[in-house]
């Protein structure tokens, strides 16, 4: 193990606790603790008091004190306090990704080339963001006023991120937040909270003020319920399950506030027969295995049009059998354990479940030996399952892909779209007519052709259908972090205005 004693750099300035307010660490006070686990060692690496609802008080309340000031700030101080973060987090950027690493169980490959400099990436894009929050021209729209729009933050936001990408999860509802003058209290996912607590950690060294940036670590039950329900937040922005989601849509709609979800996933990878075999067999591969499949864009269902269907099940599942399923921190590891032994046993059930009406071409098993007492699960390809099937319509959140033949484009298109989800889905095909159709008639927040996975800090991320609403990225965020007031000033300064006569009197 390339960690020794499984220690994580920043260790010893986490021991003052796990909650972050008001610019610095405190204990939770709720009574009990909880263990951050190395999934794939199954060893606790830290434990923590949980949050309690007067530790969500106490951060809303920070958050709230600091929001008159941040607000208002101007766009260029916002812009350069970002900027500062982007470089501390540049500093630290190692130290980040073997944090990561470490509670996620992710190769450290993919925390250093993708999570970190993801992440450092979407800070530098909202520094210049900041500076560039758009709306209508002012005008005289009736001819006797001057209309204009103010685009202002909308308060305190109460974030919910999961555990499949801690770090970016933080950054995505932080940074469009803060970036548009508002202030956060952000639950991360109670497995995965020490990449949060050094993301505002590092907010706090850059120069954003005390209680911009709050991190309160909590069960989703007692701390996230309560966040939600909180009436001093202006607005909840939660990322996680469908199930969750409505749950959370349900308490946030009964306090009137602004919400934005980004949910489940079951994306759909369409192969038509035109398509370059080999780069549809390498990106279903890495588009389905990608953190060990807890990945809400995944691929998870591939279907494939049939004079290409035998060669792609074979070639898949041959190629995916080769993938170096490791210890995380070893140089030579392609794919990391599941986050948990309880997601893995959930994962294994579905395939278990699945070889009673379905065909495992390859994986379908715990792997045993140095692996063992870890949440390792063999990469996985399930073909000749029913399109109604469970596997084919539940979201797995694991390394297993499926896949199904088709016939005719119609068809193919027609299947990509039967799930209730619609986050994202790609289509492989040299026809560019085809591509078109695709990308038109498929009803998911992202359309990939001839790729999938890649996500860029410029455009938009979040999902149709079950999926969720709203986007997290891109300028396009801001459309969910700021509110926009209509200000009409008179022009006529004539005291009886023309108007008045539909209410009192007689044209003058
Ligand atoms: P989850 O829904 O179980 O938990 C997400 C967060 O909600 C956690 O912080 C949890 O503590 C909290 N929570 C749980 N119950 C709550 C409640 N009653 N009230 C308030 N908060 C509560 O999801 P997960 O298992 O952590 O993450 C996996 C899920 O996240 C998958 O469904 C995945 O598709 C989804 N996800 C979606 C996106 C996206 O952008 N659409 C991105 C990443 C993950």
């Amino acid at each position: 193990m390339h960690n020794p004693g499984h220690r994580f750099q920043a260790q010893d300035r986490l021991a003052d606790g796990a909650q972050y307010i008001g610019g610095r660490l405190t204990k939770g006070t709720s009574g009990r603790t909880h263990a951050v686990v190395n999934p794939a060692t199954g060893e606790e690496v830290y434990t923590y008091e949980l949050a309690g609802t007067a530790d969500v008080d106490a951060a809303v309340a920070a958050a709230r004190a600091a929001f008159p000031g941040w607000a208002g700030t101007t766009p260029g101080e916002r812009s350069d306090a970002l900027h500062r973060f982007a470089a501390v987090l540049a500093e630290r950027a190692e130290e980040f990704a073997q944090a990561e690493s470490l509670q996620c169980g992710k190769p450290l490959k993919l925390t250093r080339e993708f999570d970190v400099p993801g992440t450092i990436d979407n800070t530098a894009f909202f520094a210049g963001a900041a500076r560039h929050l758009q709306g209508q021209s002012a005008g005289e729209y009736s001819g006797d006023h001057t209309s204009y729009v103010r685009r202002e933050p909308i308060g305190v936001v109460g974030s919910i991120a999961p555990w499949n990408y801690p770090l970016q999860m933080a950054a995505w509802k932080i940074l469009p937040a803060i970036a548009a003058g508002n202030t956060i209290v952000l639950k991360p996912a109670e497995l995965t909270p020490l990449t949060s607590l050094l993301f505002a950690e590092a907010a706090t060294h850059a120069g954003i003020p005390d209680g911009v940036v709050n991190i309160v670590t909590g069960l989703g039950k007692e701390a996230g319920e309560h966040l939600v329900g909180h009436p001093d937040v202006a607005m909840t922005s939660f990322t996680g399950s469908t199930a969750v989601g409505k749950r959370v849509a349900e308490i946030a709609t009964a306090t009137v506030k602004r919400l934005h979800l980004e949910l489940g996933g079951k994306a759909p990878f369409l192969v038509f027969d035109d398509a370059d075999l080999e780069a549809a067999v390498h990106g279903a591969v890495a588009g389905s295995l990608i953190n060990t499949g807890q990945d809400c864009t995944a691929a998870t269902r591939a279907y494939v049009q049939r004079p290409l269907y035998e060669a792609f099940v074979e070639r898949t599942g041959a190629l995916m059998a080769s993938v170096r399923v490791g210890d995380p921190f070893a140089p030579g590891t392609d794919l990391g354990p599941l986050i948990s032994h309880a997601q893995r046993d959930r994962v294994a059930g579905f395939v278990e479940r699945a070889r009673g009406y379905a065909r495992v071409v390859t994986g379908g098993e715990v792997p045993q030996g140095e692996l063992k007492s870890g949440a390792y699960y063999a990469p996985t390809l399930v073909a000749d399952a029913g399109q109604d099937s469970e596997i084919v319509q539940a979201e797995i959140f694991g390394p297993v892909l499926v896949v199904l033949p088709f016939d005719t484009d119609e068809e193919g298109i027609a299947l990509a779209n039967d799930t209730p989800y619609g986050l994202a889905a790609s289509a492989w095909t040299r026809d560019v007519y085809r591509a078109n159709r695709a990308t038109r008639e498929i009803k998911a927040g992202c359309v990939w052709v001839n790729d999938h996975i890649p996500i860029i800090s410029e455009m938009p991320h979040g999902g149709y259908k079950a999926s969720g609403f709203g986007k997290d990225m891109s300028a396009y965020s801001f459309e969910e972090y700021t509110q926009v007031k209509h200000v009409m000033f008179d022009n006529t300064a004539v005291a009886r205005k023309d108007w008045h006569r539909t209410v009192f009197g007689d044209r003058p």
